[in-house]
């Protein structure tokens, strides 16, 4: 039986990884899927419990289950503790021990929800477009890093550094996001200037070789970031380092208004992931019943198609997601002003009642 470990985290975490567990439990009862749900405390509610924000049973707990749900960490009451202690530390610790590489932000509109974007709504209408971000490598862990010198006159360094073997497996992991889409793949780079760049499109050029299917195409960095929000919709795949990545996703994430609706997923070579809305802990509306959970609920559709390969369970969520927002139902974050409001559970309720098999 596949086990889910579920980690809710702090804040609005728990809120929002409850319903989404009801969720399981209903594909359970529609699919007969047996999914399995565990529960260990993870970020500050596990600081609280453990003295650690990863204690030894919550990291042993997401090594061996299938696939980790997690809500969100972090809060004020924890911002003075020690940098290593900090709720924040165990997402860290999570992609480094369990090698979750490769980091899959989609970044979708639904219609009933353009008008929640800052942009013309037929310009961001139906966008539905993926970013693959390679999240273990990069400038982000490169070495050498520094800060160095005599006061007034120090410098400071970072190193961009990619083998091509860290290459070849996200650009082995976008090529088969882009088989399960649309077929069509950019790789955004900095050829012109970067060696790093360099190889980086041509391995990704090599790669690509075993996918004659995806039409492949290059941008730079710089043209990329003008492009998302010129014309969104032209995307389908786009695949980028850590750090072009951390940006290029947060400005796509923004092009569809609200950060309760996005869903992520970070994935190791075997395709075992863990999965969280991409919004943190919230703690401005915890324990108010206000926050969304759909990212969440989201966020296990995700988890179906790419650690499960379940089709059938990952669209059968969309479908009642995408009904949910049909029928007019909003939490706060998504809704026009004079539109009823509805709660957590409400949200959770709503889509429980719209999966059908
Ligand atoms: P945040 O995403 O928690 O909140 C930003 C704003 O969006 C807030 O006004 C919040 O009320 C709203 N919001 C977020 N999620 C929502 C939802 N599901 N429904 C309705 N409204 C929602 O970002 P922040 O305020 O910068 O950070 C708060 C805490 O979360 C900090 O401690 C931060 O370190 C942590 N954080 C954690 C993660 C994570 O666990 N992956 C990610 C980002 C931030």
């Amino acid at each position: 039986m596949p086990t889910i470990a579920i980690l809710p985290g702090d804040g609005i975490g728990p809120e929002v990884t409850d319903q989404a567990v009801r969720v399981i439990e209903k594909l359970n009862e529609l699919f007969d899927a047996q999914f399995t749900t565990e529960l260990q405390p993870v970020g500050g509610a596990a600081y609280e419990m453990h003295g650690h924000p990863l204690p030894e049973s919550t990291l042993s707990l997401a090594k061996s289950a299938d696939a980790i749900l997690l809500g969100a960490v972090g809060g004020p009451k924890w911002e003075a503790i020690d940098r290593q202690l900090r709720p924040e530390k165990a997402l860290l610790g999570l992609r480094s021990e369990l090698d979750l590489f490769s980091n899959l932000r989609p970044a979708i509109l639904f219609p009933e929800l353009a008008d929640a974007s800052t942009l013309k709504p037929e310009v961001v209408s139906g966008l539905d477009i993926m970013i693959v971000r390679e999240l273990t490598g990069g400038i982000y862990f490169g070495g050498p890093r520094a800060i160095e010198g005599e006061a007034g006159n120090r410098k400071g360094y970072n190193t961009m550094v990619y083998t091509e073997p860290e290459i070849e497996r996200i650009a082995h992991s976008a090529f088969r996001m882009a088989m399960q889409r649309d077929k069509r793949l950019c790789s955004v780079d900095k050829a012109n200037v970067l060696e790093v760049s360099e190889l980086w499109r041509e391995v990704v050029i090599e790669v690509g070789k075993s996918y004659p299917e995806v039409e492949l195409s290059h941008m730079y960095i710089d043209n990329a970031c003008m492009q998302l929000v010129r014309a969104p919709k032209q995307f389908d795949v786009i695949v980028t380092t850590n750090m072009f990545g951390d940006i290029l996703s947060d400005a796509a994430s923004m092009l569809t208004g609200s950060i309760g609706m996005l869903p992520s997923a970070s994935l190791d070579s075997n395709g075992k992931g863990m999965y969280e809305p991409v919004h943190g802990s919230a703690p401005d509306i915890a324990g108010q019943g206000k926050a969304n959970p759909l990212a969440t609920i989201l966020s296990v559709a995700m988890m179906m198609r790419s650690t499960f390969a379940n089709e059938q369970c990952a669209a059968a969520i969309e479908a009642a997601v995408k009904q949910t927002l049909a029928d007019g139902i909003r939490t706060g974050d998504i809704a026009a002003s004079g539109e009823k409001i509805v709660s957590t559970v409400e949200m959770g309720s709503a889509v429980v009642e719209r999966l059908i098999g």
